[in-house]
């Protein structure tokens, strides 16, 4: 991985996620500054990282925090909150959008049959165990009916997930489906011409990229169960391990 930071991609990257997610909304005519915009969303991040010496403990006060946290409505209809789970020193982490109806009840991530098949992936093609990884999604608590989350409770959950992966520094994330990937990259290009290639995910203006694989979310490759689809995945997961150093398991 390249050590330098390319800081106008990191302020454009601001700029756009400002877009992205105020599209609907009527703008300032002011220019935004977006070390303003981000500042408290900054400092948690810095904090995170200060307190990488013991991520164990900070990992388990943030799943507290979102356990208390009603700062959407997401809070107000979750049966549990679904913070995320696995090894607190994961080199690979795995971000998708949401719990699901399986999640919500048992409070944890990728349980349900998504889940069966991201743990099959995880463990038959990629030859690791489940908890080798780190497993959570952009939003902590269940959007009713599956929908996808929407850009306000983004916008509110996602300094949990900045804090996680600066906690857990990982050399690489995978991220699940269209909404996980648009978030992380702040992108609206469809996932069929991001998958495939990796990408390049900013936690904050000083840290250095951490790669970023985008694929299908288990629950696209599960409604659209073809020898393609599946063999897109597995060339995903090839990069990721090669990136990661570990043996290709023969298939
Ligand atoms: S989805 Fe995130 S921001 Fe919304 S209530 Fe749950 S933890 Fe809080």
């Amino acid at each position: 991985m390249n050590g330098k930071i390319d800081l106008r991609k990191v302020f454009d990257q601001h700029i756009k996620l400002e877009d992205y997610f105020t599209g609907f909304a009527v703008k300032s005519s002011k220019p935004v500054v977006p070390a303003q915009v981000e500042e408290p969303e900054k400092e948690e991040v810095e904090v995170a990282k200060s307190k990488k010496t013991d991520v164990v403990s900070e990992l388990s006060k943030l799943a507290k925090e979102v356990a208390g946290c009603q700062k959407c409505v997401l809070g107000s209809t979750r049966l549990n909150p679904v913070p995320g789970e696995g090894n607190p020193n994961a080199q690979l982490v795995f971000v998708g959008e949401g719990p699901g109806a399986d999640e919500d009840e048992q409070g944890r991530p990728f349980v349900g049959r998504s889940g069966q098949l991201l743990e099959k992936i995880i463990t038959n093609a990629m030859g690791l165990k489940r908890s080798d990884v780190y497993i959570c999604n952009i939003v902590k608590c269940r959007p009713p009916e599956n929908r996808e989350p929407r850009p306000e409770e983004i916008i509110s959950c996602l300094p949990f997930l900045k804090r996680q992966l600066a906690l857990i520094g990982p050399k690489v994330i995978v991220a699940l489906g269209a909404p996980s990937t648009r978030t992380l990259l702040n992108t609206n290009k469809p996932i069929g011409q991001l998958r495939g290639q990796f990408q390049e995910f900013y936690l904050d203006e000083v840290s250095p990229p951490i790669k970023l694989m985008p694929t299908f979310h288990p629950s696209y490759i599960l409604r659209n169960y073809s020898d393609d689809n599946r063999r897109k995945v597995w060339e995903d997961m090839k990069s990721v391990m090669a990136e990661l150093g570990l043996k290709v398991p023969k298939k």
